[in-house]
């Protein structure tokens, strides 16, 4: 049986669960930090009324944490076992400290309450269903091209981020859920392979065939200089292997976001003519 429910994860929720996925939160830096203080609510009160719920319930409970708990990393590839380096009072910490606090949540319930936690820390994804307005690079870049308006590269570019395909990280997800009670994670989930977001603005201009222009404007404040997550954990736990390239994964988004700006140009274009009838 589905049942949808709308609820904000800030107030409590008593319903019957045997599995929680905690992916509450915006994920995109511009949603984020447009209600900081909603964000930092949603990852610390959000999390205990979770983890409450998985306490009552005994369900286990998944944590999507994240790379940012690494903030602007001076290792690399970043390694479970690495405490990160995070600006407390930044404008991204609203979601990094929220992440760390919700991770120190789940361990403590564990310790304290024996509740079944899983954390995963989770690399830049993308695919379709991203919204246009998502603010995030990938959909930015791609709407971009396929508006014939320029890519706006922030900074130099020479930034890396390792992006991962949604299909993979769901797999990820769903497999990490289903190991046994003594995997407990943080174990990160990604694609190991890293570019610098210059080549990912070529690379979404060749794939979608567009010859726009690509932009520089100011690098946003704290903004990391090098993502790249080491999967060994995660390999030799449950033998996770992303198995879509970044170039089929661009292909398949540019596909989704080419069909969905149609439709809404075509539904645009409909619209007078439906109201004149
Ligand atoms: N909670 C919830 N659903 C439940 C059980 C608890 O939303 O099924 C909330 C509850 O409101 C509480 C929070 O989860 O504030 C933490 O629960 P816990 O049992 O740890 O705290 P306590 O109720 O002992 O303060
Ligand atoms: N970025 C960019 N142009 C955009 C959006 C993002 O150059 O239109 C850069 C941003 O500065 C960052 C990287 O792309 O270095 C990834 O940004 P995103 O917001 O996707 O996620 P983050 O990994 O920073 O949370």
């Amino acid at each position: 049986m589905f049942e949808f429910l709308r609820h904000d994860i800030t107030f409590p929720l008593y319903v019957e669960v045997d599995e929680i996925y905690n992916l509450a939160c915006p994920a995109s830096p511009i949603h984020y930090q447009n209600d900081p203080v909603q964000t930092t609510k949603v990852n610390v009160h959000g999390s205990i009324n979770m983890l409450g719920l998985a306490k009552r319930t005994g369900a286990r409970i998944l944590q999507a944490s994240t790379s940012e708990v690494y903030g602007d990393p001076d290792i690399h590839p970043q390694g479970e076992t690495y405490c990160g380096s995070v600006n407390p009072i930044g404008i991204r910490a609203c979601y990094d400290e929220g992440k760390r606090c919700a991770e120190t949540l789940f361990f403590d319930y564990r310790r304290q309450h024996a509740v079944r936690i899983k954390v995963a820390r989770i690399f830049n994804t993308y695919g379709p269903r991203m919204h246009p307005d998502d603010g995030r690079v990938e959909s930015n870049f791609i709407v971009a091209v396929l508006s014939g308006k320029p890519l706006t590269v922030q900074g130099d570019g020479s930034q890396t981020r390792s992006f991962c395909y949604v299909d993979d990280l769901i797999d990820g997800l769903l497999s990490l859920m289903h190991t046994e009670d003594s995997v407990t994670g943080p174990v990160n989930l990604g694609n190991e392979r890293e570019t610098t977001i210059l080549e990912l603005a070529q690379l979404v201009r060749h794939l979608a065939g567009s010859g726009c222009a690509i932009q520089k404007c100011p690098l946003p404040v704290d903004d990391p200089r090098r993502r790249h997550p080491d999967l060994t954990l995660a390999r030799s736990t449950f033998d996770y292997r992303p198995g879509v390239g970044l170039e089929d994964g661009l292909l398949r988004t540019i596909a989704y976001f080419r069909e969905l700006l149609e439709d809404r140009t075509v539904s645009r274009l409909a619209r007078p003519r439906l109201r004149r009838a």
